[in-house]
């Protein structure tokens, strides 16, 4: 971990040298000011962590746990509140029905695209499927469906692994077992995310402010905050 360039740790947002080295290897520069911030983030960021996974930001496949579960419930209604998936939705049935032997789920092709592997887990998501192991993934898919990616994937603008890569390290920060070291700083990781969206560096501002609006709105429905009292 060390280079002239400067970045903000994704954590805690000081400006550091320091970046994974993995992902430095992948070309892209992702900034923890320390072993420890590193390893707040490690439970997310492993999954895309390094060569072939990192840039362009890769969604992991499917366990074979989830497979097996998403081969159960093929039947149920799919969830509609994402427009786009009824289509794929169809092909994810073929391709899970063609997969559902199970000495082809060890080996699920890792190059299946990110919308299908997303309606795979927001459709175990919404029948309560999700095996418990893959909670922080199933989160990430939610606010994943949330920013529209599916508008930007076959065609990813040069921001969207950088987005993707912050948008795993707030999920990691958001996990509650990590709430005693993590909860101090998810609003300066949250603020980051939008200053990141914003950048005027960024090649579509337009397309920034889709994504950001997105999230922004899934994040205030999630969200319950406590109505006021007024006392009088
Ligand atoms: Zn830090
Ligand atoms: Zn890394």
């Amino acid at each position: 971990m060390d280079t002239q360039t400067m970045g903000e740790c994704l954590v805690c947002g000081t400006e550091t040298k320091n970046r994974c080295s993995a992902c430095a290897k992948a070309g892209v520069d992702l900034f923890f000011c320390s072993p420890e911030h590193q390893k707040l983030a490690w439970h997310m960021h492993r999954m895309f962590c390094g060569p072939g996974k990192a840039n362009p930001f890769r969604w992991p496949p499917l366990t074979p746990k989830e497979a097996e579960a998403a081969t159960r419930i093929l039947d149920l209604p799919i969830n509609t509140v994402m427009p786009h998936s009824a289509t794929l939705f169809q092909e994810l049935q073929r391709v899970l029905q063609e997969l559902s032997q199970p000495s082809h789920l060890q080996t699920y092709p890792p190059a299946l695209h990110g919308n299908l592997l997303r309606i795979v887990r927001v459709h175990l998501s919404a029948h309560s499927q999700q095996p418990a192991t893959t909670e922080g993934i199933e989160f990430l898919t939610l606010l994943g469906e949330a920013s529209h990616l599916n508008e930007f994937e076959s065609d990813p603008p040069p921001w969207l692994t950088g987005y993707l890569h912050r948008l795993s390290v707030f999920v990691a920060l958001s996990k509650p077992a990590n709430a005693v070291h993590a909860m101090k700083y998810l609003t300066g990781a949250t603020n980051r995310l939008f200053f990141y969206l914003e950048d005027p560096a960024n090649a579509n501002p337009d397309a920034a402010r889709k994504v950001g609006d997105g999230v922004a709105a899934f994040l205030d429905s999630i969200v319950k905050l406590p109505r006021l009292v007024v006392v009088r």
